[in-house]
């Protein structure tokens, strides 16, 4: 089975500019952004997605909260605001199955509903 490829760029296997990386997770830009800032928060493990995730694990998702809301301030979006998705599941289109945090803000965003 070829490697997850969240997993490889966390190993630093595959290169990626990686905006910051700690215990728990790492951030990278994503490669093809939905707005101007589109960060990827991303746990270090592999976590296929939420529906996944072990109750022991529920401190690594405020984490990666924690982690989204300090790259918004450091990208300079906390004052004009910004978005957080998980998309999870087929009908979400989730793509990769590795558990990530989108952060997209740089522009009005289109309303959900
Ligand atoms: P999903 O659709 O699973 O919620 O989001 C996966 C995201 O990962 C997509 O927005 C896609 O553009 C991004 N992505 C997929 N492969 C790579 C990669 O190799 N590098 C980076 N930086 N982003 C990736
Ligand atoms: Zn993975």
């Amino acid at each position: 089975m070829a490697e997850c490829i969240f997993c490889s760029i966390g190993k630093r296997q595959t290169p990626a500019q990686m905006l910051f990386q700690d215990d728990l997770c790492f951030v990278i830009r994503d490669i093809n952004p939905a707005a101007p800032i589109h960060l990827l928060v991303i746990p270090n493990q592999h976590v296929t997605s939420l529906a996944n995730l072990k109750s022991d694990q529920e401190s690594l998702v405020g984490h990666l909260f924690s982690t989204a809301h300090e790259m918004a301030r450091r990208e300079g979006v906390t004052d004009t605001g910004f978005r957080l998705v998980v998309n999870q599941g087929r009908n979400a289109g989730q793509h990769v199955d590795h558990l990530h945090l989108h952060v997209l803000g740089g522009k009005r965003l289109p309303a959900l509903g």
